[in-house]
């Protein structure tokens, strides 16, 4: 696949649509005069391109090339979760199309390959939190020297103007996981909605740090942006039906599904 892909435009205009830059009239429009659509051709490739997208099922079908070149687009220009949709759209307009006979052995080939793509992305992911497990753990050997009252004081003092990574005798990590590090040792390594935690086979607690406002939308990795929660409370805090009553330097109050909590930092 390289740059100049005879697809390349189509996937250029229908992003745009996607964007809401232009209208989906604008982009058949385009396509019919600049690159000879025919002007139901046009509208099916941009109305398709939209449903995979948004992960919905469609059922006018392509050639697999387009399918292709719009997988990779999507996969090398929006990233991994649109292109999750998209698979999940084409799994579903498969489905459709088995019914009417045509197996479409070749687009699920296809299929396979990218969703591997998002599995690895996954497992990638996990490796990540592996290493911050870690390096958390690397971090807490350094506090057996000190109260729980001078980490107490230490969390009091991170600003976000602090370097991404730190340097704790001689070694470097990510800041965050120094917060986290400090946070789970003064609270205990529980879930501070049940009190539990996973034994490891080390000997060691696993506990969750789960941010109350996400980093994504600029939430702090201070003391009080930060709740330790077991795994199962963890999801259910992401994403459950849940409802801030108060949030201050000190505490939390939040409902989460019909359940009132009010938890300390
Ligand atoms: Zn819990």
């Amino acid at each position: 696949m390289t740059k100049n892909h005879p697809l390349e435009i189509v996937y250029i205009k229908a992003k745009e649509t996607f964007l809401g830059l232009i209208s989906p009239k604008d982009a058949t429009a385009f396509l019919v005069k600049e690159r000879n659509f025919n002007p139901s051709s046009a509208t099916t490739v941009i109305r398709i391109f939209l449903k995979m997208l948004n992960g919905e099922r469609f059922t006018r079908t392509l050639s697999v090339e387009y399918f292709e070149y719009f997988l990779y687009s999507i996969y090398t220009d929006m990233g991994v979760s649109k292109l999750d949709l998209a698979l999940k759209s084409l799994n579903e307009h498969i489905l459709y199309i088995n019914t009417k006979g045509d197996s479409k052995v070749t687009l699920k080939k296809v299929i396979q390959i990218y969703a591997q793509k998002v599995l690895l992305n996954e497992n990638a992911q996990k490796e990540i939190q592996i290493e911050d497990e870690f390096e958390q753990e690397e971090i807490a050997t350094t506090f057996k020297s000190k109260s729980k009252e001078e980490i107490i004081e230490e969390l009091k003092n991170v600003t976000s103007i602090e370097p991404e990574i730190i340097i704790i005798n001689g070694k470097a990590y990510k800041r965050d996981n120094k917060t986290i590090a400090q946070i789970k040792f003064v609270r205990d390594y529980k879930c501070q909605i049940c009190s539990s935690y996973i034994l490891k086979a080390n000997g060691k607690r696993y506990i969750e740090a789960a941010h109350i406002i996400p980093k994504a939308l600029k939430g702090s990795e201070k003391a009080n942006n930060i709740i330790l929660l077991c795994p199962n409370h963890h999801k259910e805090f992401d994403l459950g039906n849940r409802q801030i009553l108060l949030h201050n330097e000190n505490e939390i109050q939040f409902t989460l599904n019909g359940k009132d909590f009010c938890i300390n930092f």
